[in-house]
Parts: C-alpha cells; sequence; structure tokens
C-alpha cells in the first residue's frame, strides 16, 4: 500500500511514495541517490582528468604485447573496420560470415578492446554475462559467472577472432590517424601510424570510449612511483615522474578542446583554462605555464 507524498517548493512532483508496509520513504531515497550523483558530477568534465602528453605520453604504449616490425601496406577491402573491440569484432564476424572481405586495424596488439586495455584486478562487466558477451551460441561459450571478470571476455574476444578468421586479415598495432573519400575512385584512403595507405569501399568506426587511460589530476598523482591501476590500461608501474611537469595542480586544459584545436586543418588553441580555485602559477601536463 503506498501514500502519495506531498510536492515540496522548487521541486517537480516525481510522484514518490512512502511504501507503508515496508516503510521505505522513497522520495528520501531519491534525494539521498541525486545527492551522491550531484557529489561526482564536476563542471570541469573530462578536464579533471591529465592529458597523456609528454612523460604521460608513456601510458598510451601497449604493455601487453610485443612490437613486430612490418612493411606499410596499400592493398584494398570492401570493409575495414577500426577498432578490435565488441564493435569491430561483432560488424567482422558478421561480414566474414557473409562472404565480406574485411580487414580489422587495431591499435592495440589484439582484439578485445576495453577488454584487452583494461586488466586490473577485479575487472568485471556489469551486465549479466548472458546479455553482454556477442556471440554466445555461435562460439558454443557458456560464461561462468553472471557477471564475467575481464580475462574470461577478453579469452573470448579472443575466441571470436579465431572462429571467425579475424586474425587472418588484422593489423594489430595500428593506428588510423587520417580516413579521407576519394570521390574519383569512390573510396575511402586510410592512413596509418606505421605508414599504410590503405583503401576500402565502406570504413566501419568501432573506436569505443574506454581505451585511453585516465589518471586522474589528483594532487601527485603522477609524481610517485609505484603501482598504479588506470580505468584503462591495466596495472602499471610508474617510475617518478619529474616534479617540474606536475606541481601537485590539475592540467584544466579541456582535452576536447585541445584535441579539435589540434586537428588537420584546424588553427590551434592557445587558450588554456584554469580550473576554479587554482590559485597560483603551474606548468600543466600540456607544458603552458599557468598564472
Ligand atoms: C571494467 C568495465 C566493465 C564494463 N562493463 C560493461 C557492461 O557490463 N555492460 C556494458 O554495456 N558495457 C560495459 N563496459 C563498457 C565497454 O567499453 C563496452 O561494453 C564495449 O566493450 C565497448 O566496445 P567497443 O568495441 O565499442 O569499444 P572498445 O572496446 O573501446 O574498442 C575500441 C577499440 O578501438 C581501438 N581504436 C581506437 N581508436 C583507434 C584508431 N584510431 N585506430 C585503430 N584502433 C583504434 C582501441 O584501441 C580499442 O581497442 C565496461 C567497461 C569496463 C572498462
Amino acid at each position: 500500500m503506498t501514500t502519495e507524498s506531498p510536492a515540496r517548493p522548487g521541486r517537480v512532483d516525481t510522484g514518490a511514495r512512502i511504501d507503508k508496509e515496508t516503510h521505505i520513504d522513497k522520495d528520501t531515497l531519491r534525494r539521498r541517490y541525486a545527492e551522491e550523483r550531484d557529489k561526482r558530477l564536476r563542471p570541469d568534465g573530462n578536464d579533471q582528468y591529465l592529458r597523456l602528453t609528454g612523460e604521460l605520453a608513456r601510458y598510451l604504449d601497449d604493455p601487453y604485447t610485443p612490437w613486430t616490425e612490418r612493411a606499410p601496406r596499400t592493398d584494398h577491402r570492401t570493409v575495414v573496420c577500426v577498432g578490435g573491440g565488441f564493435a569491430g569484432l561483432v560488424t567482422g564476424a558478421r561480414l566474414a560470415e557473409a562472404g565480406v572481405d574485411v580487414r580489422i586495424i587495431e591499435k592495440g596488439g589484439g582484439f578485445g578492446g576495453t577488454w584487452y586495455w583494461n586488466r586490473y584486478p577485479g575487472a568485471q562487466c556489469d551486465t549479466a554475462s548472458m546479455v553482454y558477451l556477442p556471440l554466445l551460441e555461435e562460439t558454443g561459450h557458456m560464461p561462468t559467472e553472471k557477471y564475467v571478470h575481464g580475462p574470461e571476455i577478453l579469452a573470448h574476444c579472443q575466441r571470436i577472432g579465431r572462429q571467425f578468421g579475424l586474425y587472418d586479415d588484422v593489423l594489430f598495432h595500428t593506428e588510423v590517424t587520417a580516413l579521407t573519400w576519394d570521390e574519383a575512385r569512390t573510396r575511402w584512403v586510410i592512413q596509418t601510424s606505421r605508414g599504410d595507405r590503405l583503401t576500402a569501399t565502406f570504413v566501419v568506426l568501432g573506436t569505443g570510449p574506454l581505451s585511453v587511460p585516465k589518471l586522474p589530476g589528483s594532487r601527485g598523482s603522477a609524481r610517485s612511483g609505484g603501482t598504479r591501476s588506470t580505468p584503462a590500461g591495466g596495472t602499471t608501474t610508474t617510475p617518478a615522474a619529474p616534479q617540474r611537469t606536475f606541481r601537485a595542480r590539475r592540467c584544466t586544459s579541456s582535452p576536447i578542446s585541445a584535441w579539435a584545436s589540434s586537428a588537420p586543418g584546424r588553427p590551434r588553441s592557445s587558450a588554456c583554462r584554469i580550473c576554479p580555485g587554482t590559485a597560483g602559477s603551474f606548468t600543466c601536463s600540456s607544458g603552458r605555464r599557468h598564472r
């Protein structure tokens, strides 16, 4: 049995009810959740994280798979998938199954995407495995837990790669750096970090959001040595970074605007915003001097 709670001034009446049997005050509960959420919503958003430039650029390196040299390629595929996570794997698997020549290009040294990069202890999915893991019936894999851990998900990605022959034509440790539409030849020209100049009739972008480590911009976060688990990039042993780079202040340059402004053809931004609350001068991770 429930009863209406009175609307409060300044708030939208959400129709919250107090359950007379369980005595749960849903309105209070909602308010507490909202308060906790608000604590985590910061005006600086993604700016709270350090940009992985300079000394921190090493966190972008792949610690899991040795680098192998190869000659630049110039060949053509009907479909190229950028990214070897779930998106690239499922697209690649279904296209390969349909007989389409498809190639995956992946920055990391293996399939898995999020689950290739994120290997910190205890990482697991929070959507039920049966729903979350793709191509279970096709591969015959039965998840061992309701919320399986990272290594099992990574192994499943590799299973998909093997079963659908995606390893045969993949380019690992290769970052797509430019996509240009060639109108005359009606195909995409794909440039990469390995000097490739490939072409494709169709390009599928499955680049995902969680393959780049986010380092907290908190005091001393990048200064002290030791072992750290990063949201992406796994557990990493960090040697002490020079004090000059991190004087215990947040880098407040927006990674998004910095990225956009440094994109080809766009003027480079010289603006660097400073977080409310920071005072004094310091050098941020972008190398700029804040005053
Ligand atoms: C611990 C953890 C738990 C999660 N649990 C869940 C869950 O339970 N349910 C859920 O829905 N989601 C969950 N996620 C989110 C997860 O990211 C997605 O479910 C999914 O794995 C994303 O797949 P994707 O292929 O879109 O992207 P990704 O897995 O991020 O793969 C993208 C790939 O593209 C590559 N790439 C990027 N740019 C380039 C480039 N320019 N050139 C070449 N390669 C490039 C990257 O290296 C990466 O390997 C979880 C994430 C984490 C970290």
